[in-house]
């Protein structure tokens, strides 16, 4: 007993040191032993502009990428990790996730029946799984209940739970009776404790520094309706434009981003107008909204599994038989929209909505993209580089050079060929440590 309480204080401390670590910019790991790691494979696809693919090693020192090449002098008492016929990438990137929500039950049920600590436990095993799906860096859109995906990153990056590194929204900003209005119940129940209800820009200005406050890294705002709400429809602009450039230019003054959930036209319009970062889900593009989208350099993150997923597996994920009609209703101009994209070259970084189906399934957007026209190798590049870059994360993570996280995956074929690959994800290192490992052990 007296060991043990020892060895909590002592993990207390560890904790509480690598917080600190992170706060001064840091990063947890950094303390970590300098380890020197030669990761030896057939095929390196390192998303760099000088070598994009090459047979070589990569060379890692602690939790940083030391150099990647062909013929590189590997020092003396290097660990060799060799890889074999595998093919090695960057650690993918999603920047569309809902780690802390339960996968089967829809979100209504879970504010009555759950609590926050069940959000939490189950955004721990989500991490974990997603993290060895090879997804090594993830923006969370937020939870149910509210910041527990604030706390779940404190928790991935003082190393007391494995899960990638994670950029999270804390809250929803959302009008009453929008897509983030969760209490579609009867007038006489309330869920008082979760207030991301805004309404006015007042209001709005008041959410945004609220959830920076307490800890979020962006803002996601809902601009228009959404599929798993009965508030109003998913084509609907729900807030106007002044709503949202408050949104922007507070978040600004932070220094930070807003991220839009939006699927009608001239929803998405007004958010790329008020100078959102990224448009999620970005359903019902036009040509307008395209040039718009080229003009203010927005980011354009679509979720084409997740209406697959909706419309094929909707009564096992828990989603009402309307909902599903939904998304059964918009899944073709989803498909138009990224067509649309592909053609003008609009950046497209690789976003899910895991959550919404089970974590872990992530890869399965690949083939989607690529069975509309995007190549496979520019299908790898929207998951790692084009999704650093959305984020503000391109001096970290995204590729494989010196410098940058030692954040790397293999899978055992070559995904330029078969993008499935990517499904099977053998192999997970983030940050120098190795998480999984099926290629080595025999
Ligand atoms: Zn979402």
């Amino acid at each position: 007993m007296t060991t043990g309480s020892r060895e909590g204080g002592r993990r207390m401390v560890r904790a509480l040191a690598g917080g600190w670590l992170v706060a001064l910019g840091l990063g947890a790991s950094a303390a970590a032993a300098q380890e020197v790691v030669a990761v030896k494979a057939a095929r390196v696809i390192t998303v760099s502009a000088e070598a994009p693919v090459l047979q070589g090693v990569v060379l890692i020192r602690g939790d940083r990428i030391e150099a990647v090449g062909t013929d590189l002098e590997i020092p003396a008492g290097t660990r060799v990790i060799d890889l074999g016929e595998a093919t090695v990438l960057p650690g993918l990137i999603d920047l569309h996730v809902h780690l802390t929500d339960p996968e089967d039950a829809h979100w209504e049920e879970v504010l009555l029946t759950t609590t926050p600590a069940q959000a939490a436990l189950y955004g721990a095993r989500n991490a974990r799984v997603t993290l060895e799906a090879g997804f090594t860096t993830c923006r969370d859109m937020g939870p149910t209940w509210s910041y527990v995906d604030i706390d779940l990153r404190r928790a991935i990056d003082a190393g007391v739970v494995p899960g990638p590194r994670l950029q999270v929204a804390g809250n929803y900003v959302s009008a009453t009776g929008g897509a983030g209005d969760a209490r579609q119940f009867s007038p006489y129940v309330d869920v008082p404790l979760v207030q991301n209800l805004a309404d006015g820009v007042d209001a709005v200005r008041r959410t945004v520094r609220t959830n920076l406050k307490r800890g979020a890294d962006f803002i996601k705002i809902l601009a228009t309706g959404a599929i798993l709400s009965r508030g109003i429809p998913p084509g609907a602009q729900q807030y106007s434009d002044a709503e949202l450039r408050v949104a922007v230019e507070e978040a600004a003054r932070w220094g930070r981003s807003v991220a839009a959930h939006a699927h009608g036209t001239a929803g998405i319009k007004a958010a790329i107008r008020a100078g959102v970062r990224t448009i999620d889900h970005g359903t019902m593009l036009d040509d307008e909204a395209i040039a718009l989208m080229q003009a203010h350099g927005t980011y354009y993150a679509p979720t084409l599994y997740v209406h697959e997923a909706i419309v094929t597996q909707g009564g096992e994920l828990g989603i009402p038989a309307a909902e599903v009609e939904r998304a059964r209703s918009i899944a073709g101009r989803a498909q138009d929209s990224v067509r649309l994209a592909l053609a003008a070259g609009v950046p497209m970084p690789f976003a899910t909505d895991a959550g919404v189906f089970p974590h872990g399934r992530n890869a399965r957007e690949f083939a989607l993209r690529v069975e509309l026209g995007e190549s496979p190798y520019d299908a790898i590049v929207a998951a790692t580089r084009v999704a650093a870059e959305a984020i503000g994360w391109q001096d970290r993570v995204g590729t494989l050079e010196a410098g940058k996280y030692a954040d790397l995956i293999a899978v055992s074929g070559d995904p330029l060929t078969d993008v499935r690959e990517l499904e099977r994800v053998r192999f997970v290192m983030k940050g120098g440590t190795v998480h999984k490992d099926e290629l080595t052990r025999r």
